[in-house]
């Protein structure tokens, strides 16, 4: 792996103006933390905002729709989001696939149009808790990722970053264990370098997501093919965030 761990907050759907001083906060933390890459997603609102006073860190969106324009009211896409200086996009994640019913071809049209826009991906997938007590999780995150995916991707391959976050384990303080993770990342490393070749073994970081705190951050980050943490509830204060980060610097450092 040549690239530097990867740690993005995603926000959800909390997040005013008032919430413009954590990121700063945050931004002026990653200026001492640069041997981790730090990047958060907050409501679309707030996107333009975080862009013009980050100095450090890259800002980016929750989801984009498939399409560059036209009449899909209540919708942005991914040339919306690259305009009001979004760098990135959360795709695929579960509260997406649940609350709004996406589906792997969707998601796999609205990367490819986010590609597209000049924007990186950060591809989610997951197991719920029934498929892993089944004994079907990593099929089941396989067969769903494979699905989402692009089809292809012109270089450079690490414009892709994939996102693991078992269901169960999103907001419930409950997380996968050690071993678990270094499977289900194991395993998606091959799917990728089957699908985009070589480069897709070092290039491409694989994030662990799911009740990531600055406690539990640096033996997950230090899990075998965990390329750093997509972070939820941890992320809406810089303290938290910032936690992680520290935890992930030290990984790095050894
Ligand atoms: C998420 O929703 O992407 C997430 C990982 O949330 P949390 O960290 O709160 O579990």
């Amino acid at each position: 792996m040549t690239q530097r761990p990867y740690i993005v907050g995603n926000w959800k759907m909390h997040g005013t103006r008032a919430m413009l001083s954590e990121a700063r906060a945050i931004d002026r933390a990653a200026q001492r933390h640069m041997k981790v890459e730090v990047a958060i997603a907050p409501p679309y609102t707030l996107i333009h905002p975080v862009h013009r006073e980050a100095e450090q860190i890259a800002v980016g969106a929750q989801d984009c729709h498939e399409h560059d324009g036209g009449a899909h009211t209540g919708d942005i896409s991914a040339a919306m989001i690259a305009d009001a200086g979004g760098k990135f996009v959360i795709l695929g994640h579960s509260e997406r696939r649940e609350g709004h019913g996406e589906k792997d071809a969707l998601i796999r049209a609205k990367a490819e149009s986010a590609l597209a826009a000049g924007l990186r991906i950060i591809m989610c997938c997951g197991e719920s808790g029934e498929t892993r007590d089944k004994g079907n999780a990593v099929a089941f995150v396989k067969k769903q990722l494979k699905a989402s995916l692009p089809k292809e991707i012109e270089e450079p391959v690490e414009k892709l970053t994939v996102a693991y976050e078992p269901i169960w384990a999103i907001g419930t303080g409950k997380t996968a264990t050690l071993e678990d993770i270094a499977e289900m990342h194991g395993e998606i490393r091959k799917l990728l370098v089957s699908l985009y070749g070589e480069e897709a073994g070092s290039e491409v970081r694989i994030l662990y997501g799911g009740s990531v705190k600055p406690e539990n951050a640096a033996e997950i980050i230090g899990t075998a093919e965990v390329g750093g943490a997509l972070v939820g509830g941890a992320s809406l204060t810089a303290d938290s965030f910032m936690g992680i980060a520290m935890a992930a610097t030290e990984s790095v450092e050894g």
